[in-house]
């Protein structure tokens, strides 16, 4: 399914939080939506989402949702948001409840996604023995689960430990690549960014507005830190959103007033 927004413009009350976005997710694309806080990251996902309505512009789904799919636009949140007193299959087996599914059916969903995120042997256990990584693995097979036609990725690792956020991101580039996923990642990291994204949209500070569009053509089995393109790629991004950084940072520790 392709995702394309049409003019889109937010304000909450006299703030304009989003101007005049114009973008198109490509089917088995991955975009990364960078930016200063308070640029209007998560205001964009959740009108990618359906749970704002903008107050200007349109956002279109075009094409059809994969076979199987049962939530064509399925969040992974940065505070994994899990259900402390179920199991992890029981956290999984949650969004496939109420889909007229039969048993085996969902046990084969279940099986297929804790094989494909590692933690098969770990399917009992509850969330409070389970590490951060562990946590957000639970969090993405929850959502792999539904056979998304888009996954939104708000801050997906920045929860996580320095090194679990590096191991977690190459789960995503080998996931990515295997599956063909479509995927809007929000994210303030440009070694995220640009490890894992297609094309990378860099928002200004308040209101939001597209900046930038960056196309990396690497792909993602060669993307490594050292690479020329992706070394010139996160320069570029740094530059255009330095000044926005510094400005959002004095802003919100109210150094300017
Ligand atoms: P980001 O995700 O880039 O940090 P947000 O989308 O959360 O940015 O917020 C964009 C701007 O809109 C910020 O100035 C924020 O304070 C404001 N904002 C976000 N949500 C609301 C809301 N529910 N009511 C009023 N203002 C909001």
């Amino acid at each position: 399914m392709q995702l394309e927004l049409k003019n889109i413009g937010h304000n909450y009350g006299e703030l304009t939080a989003l101007d005049n976005i114009n973008l198109t997710i490509n089917d088995g694309e991955v975009v990364a939506i960078i930016g200063p806080s308070g640029c209007g990251k998560s205001t964009l996902l959740s009108i990618l989402g359906g749970l704002i309505q903008p107050t200007n512009g349109n956002v279109y789904q075009l094409g059809k949702t994969p076979e199987g799919c049962l939530n064509p636009l399925t969040y992974i949140f940065q505070d994994f948001a899990l259900l402390p007193w179920r199991s992890v299959e029981g956290n999984i087996k949650l969004v496939l409840e109420d889909h007229r599914l039969s048993k085996s059916e969902i046990q084969d969903r279940i099986d297929t996604v804790l094989q494909r995120t590692g933690l098969t042997d770990f399917r009992d256990a509850f969330p409070k023995q389970l590490s951060g990584g562990m946590s957000q693995r639970v969090g993405i097979a929850r959502a792999l689960a539904v056979n998304p036609a888009v996954l939104l990725m708000d801050e997906p690792l920045s929860a996580l430990d320095a090194q679990t956020r590096l191991i977690l991101m190459d789960e995503f580039a080998t996931l990515f690549e295997k599956s063909a996923i479509t995927a809007v990642y929000v994210t303030h990291n440009l070694d995220e960014a640009t490890r894992l994204a297609d094309k990378v949209v860099a928002l200004t500070r308040r209101p939001g507005r597209i900046s930038e569009t960056v196309i990396i053509d690497i792909p993602l089995s060669r993307r490594r830190d050292d690479h020329p393109q992706v070394i010139k790629t996160k320069n570029k991004l740094w530059q255009l959103i330095r000044q926005e950084a510094i400005e959002a940072d004095k802003e919100l520790t109210g150094a300017n007033s």
